[in-house]
C-alpha cells in the first residue's frame, strides 16, 4: 500500500463567534476548543462558566446576533413563582447544554420593551435562538431534564 501524493485538501478549521457573558466583548474561537474552558481574550474570565447570563437592553442583541451557538433565553420576573422555580433547573440546564449552546436571562420587568418586541404574554417562556433569529419557544416551568430534553429536540441533538 502506498501513499500517492496527490492533494490534500486543507481543512479550514472551523471558527466560532462567541459573545463573552461578563464584558460582552466577541470572541473568536476554533470550534474544537470551545470544550477547553476558553476564556475571553478581553476580560480574561471564563467564556462558559455553567451560569446563565443576566442579559439587559444594552447586551441582549448582541448576544443574540453575534454568537454562533445558539441562544437559549429565559424571559422572567422576580415575582413569579413558576420563574423562582425553574431559577435553579435552568442553572442546571446551562451546565449541561454548554458549550453547544448559551443559556441566558431577561428579566421582563427591567426590559419591558424587549419582553413586548418578542410578544411575551406569560413567563416563564423560554425562546430559542440561531443565528439572530427565534426558533422555537415554550411558556410554563420545566424541570432541568425537561429543558435539556426540549432543546435538543429542537436542535435535533
Ligand atoms: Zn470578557
Amino acid at each position: 500500500m502506498k501513499d500517492f501524493p496527490g492533494q490534500t485538501e486543507l481543512m479550514p478549521m472551523s471558527k466560532k463567534q462567541l459573545v463573552c457573558p461578563h464584558c460582552h466583548t466577541t470572541n473568536v474561537l476554533p470550534e474544537d476548543r470551545l470544550a477547553d474552558q476558553p476564556r475571553c481574550g478581553k476580560c480574561h474570565e471564563a467564556i462558559f462558566d455553567a451560569h446563565p447570563v443576566e442579559l439587559t437592553a444594552a447586551t441582549f442583541d448582541r448576544h443574540v446576533k453575534r454568537n454562533d451557538i445558539p441562544l437559549l433565553v429565559d424571559f422572567w420576573a422576580p415575582w413569579c413563582g413558576p420563574c423562582r422555580t425553574m431559577a435553579p433547573a435552568f442553572e442546571e440546564a446551562a451546565s449541561i447544554l454548554e458549550p453547544g449552546v448559551r443559556l441566558a436571562k431577561l428579566n421582563t420587568d427591567d426590559e419591558q420593551m424587549i419582553s413586548a418586541n418578542h410578544g411575551i404574554r406569560s413567563i416563564p417562556t423560554m425562546i430559542l435562538f440561531r443565528d439572530g433569529k427565534e426558533i422555537a419557544r415554550q411558556s410554563g416551568a420545566l424541570m432541568a431534564n425537561g429543558i435539556v430534553g426540549w432543546v435538543r429536540t429542537q436542535l435535533d441533538q
